[in-house]
C-alpha cells in the first residue's frame, strides 16, 4: 500500500466475533482469542510498510489488542513509536476500537530510575510511552515483572495512582510469581483498580503458569490469562523443521539460540505435524489451540513476521 493512501479498516472486521472474542476473566472486556505482540518485527530496525500491513491485517480481521512495553524494538521504545506513527496514519479513527497495552519492568533507559519496581521508573515510564504512542491513555498498564527490592506496596500504589490519573484504564501483572501475585491481587481489589489480566509465558513446551498454579489462581480469581510466546518464539511451527532461514528469529536475534534445535524437538515437530494433518491444522494453529483449550486462557499473544504468518495463527479461531 502506497504510504500516502488512507486506510479504511474492513467493514467485515466482525464478522467472525462469535468465534473470535472471550471475556476477560469476570471483567466487561472481551478480547480477541488470538491478540498481536509487537515485542519483534515493529521496531526501528524493522520495515514500516511491513508492520503496517501486519497491523491492517489484524485490525481488518478483528484483532483489537495490540501488546506493547516500553522497551521493546530495537532499539528500545521504537516499537511505541511505530505504533504512534500507525496511530497517525490509520488508526486514530479507530481509537475506541483498539485496546493498547504497554508495560514497563525491565530496563529501558540508565541510571537508577530506568528499571525494575519503583514508583518513579513506572510513572516516568508511561509518560514516555504515551509520548512515543501519540495517546492520551492506554487501555492496559502492566508491571512487566516482579521486583523483589521494591516494596510490593509502592508498585502496585504506583499502578493505583495511573488509573486514578487517567493514564491507563486497566492494570495488568506479567511475569509475577504466585506469592506476590496473590498479594497484589488483594491489594487491589481494595484499592479499587482490580487486576485485569496476568500476563505469562505459556506454550507446549513451557508450561510453567500451570505447573505452579498461576493460571488456576488467575482462573479461580476470576482475572484474565493472555499467553504470551504461544509458539516458542517460532519453535513450535515449520519454521525451522528443515534449517534455520536466514530470515528468522533464531538466525537474526540473541533471544533464540540455534541450540534450542534439538533432535528431540524436530521429532516432537513432526508428531504434531502429523496429529495436525489429520484436522487440517498447521503446526502453529495446533500449538495455539492446545493453549486456547486450556481453561482460564483469555488470549494467546502471538508474534508475526509476515501477513501469512498472522493470517495462520488467526485462523486456528475459526477452525479450532
Ligand atoms: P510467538 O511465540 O508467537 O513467536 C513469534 C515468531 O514466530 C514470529 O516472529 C515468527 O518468527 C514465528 N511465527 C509466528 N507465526 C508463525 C507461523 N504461523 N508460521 C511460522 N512461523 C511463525 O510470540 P513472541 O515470542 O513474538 O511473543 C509474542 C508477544 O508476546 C510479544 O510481541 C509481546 O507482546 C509478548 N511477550 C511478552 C513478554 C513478557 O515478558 N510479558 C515476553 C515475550 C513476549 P520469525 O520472525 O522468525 O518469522
Amino acid at each position: 500500500m502506497d504510504i500516502q493512501e488512507k486506510y479504511t479498516a474492513s467493514e467485515e472486521r466482525y464478522d467472525n466475533a462469535e468465534n473470535l472474542y472471550a471475556r476477560c476473566g469476570r471483567s466487561g472486556v472481551l478480547l480477541p482469542r488470538v491478540s498481536l505482540g509487537f515485542w519483534h518485527n515493529f521496531g526501528g530496525v524493522d520495515p514500516y510498510e511491513r508492520s503496517r500491513a501486519i497491523t491492517h491485517y489484524a485490525f481488518d480481521h478483528g484483532i483489537t489488542h495490540f501488546d506493547l512495553a516500553n522497551n521493546y524494538g530495537p532499539p528500545y521504545g521504537s516499537a511505541e513509536t511505530t505504533f504512534g506513527r500507525l496511530m497517525d496514519d490509520d488508526f486514530r479513527p479507530y481509537r475506541d476500537e483498539l485496546f493498547i497495552s504497554t508495560k514497563a519492568g525491565y530496563d529501558m533507559w540508565p541510571g537508577p530510575y530506568g528499571d525494575h519496581g519503583s514508583r518513579k521508573y513506572l510513572i516516568a515510564s508511561l509518560d514516555q510511552s504515551l509520548r512515543r504512542m501519540h495517546l492520551d491513555y492506554v487501555d492496559l498498564f502492566y508491571s512487566h515483572r516482579y521486583d523483589p527490592d521494591t516494596p510490593i506496596e509502592e508498585t502496585l500504589q504506583a499502578m493505583v495512582d495511573i488509573v486514578r490519573a487517567g493514564k491507563a484504564l486497566y492494570l495488568g501483572i506479567s511475569n509475577w510469581p504466585l506469592q506476590p501475585l496473590k498479594k497484589a491481587v488483594k491489594y487491589l481489589q481494595e484499592q479499587h483498580a482490580p487486576l485485569l489480566i496476568y500476563q505469562g509465558r505459556l506454550n507446549m513446551l513451557h508450561r510453567k503458569p500451570i505447573e505452579e498454579g498461576i493460571l488456576e489462581f488467575c482462573r479461580e480469581q476470576g482475572i484474565g490469562f493472555i499467553a504470551y510466546s504461544p509458539l516458542a518464539q517460532g519453535l513450535l511451527t515449520d519454521r525451522y523443521l528443515e534449517g534455520i532461514p536466514a530470515d528468522s528469529r533464531m538466525a537474526k536475534d540473541h533471544f533464540l539460540h540455534p541450540y534450542s534445535r534439538t533432535p528431540k524437538l524436530l521429532d516432537y515437530l513432526r508428531e504434531l505435524q502429523a496429529k495436525g494433518e489429520t484436522r487440517q491444522h498447521t503446526i502453529a494453529q495446533e500449538a495455539l489451540a492446545w493453549i486456547l483449550e486450556q481453561e482460564g486462557v483469555t488470549s494467546v499473544l502471538v508474534g508475526a513476521s509476515s501477513v501469512a504468518q498472522l493470517a495462520d495463527n488467526l485462523s486456528v479461531v475459526s477452525r479450532a
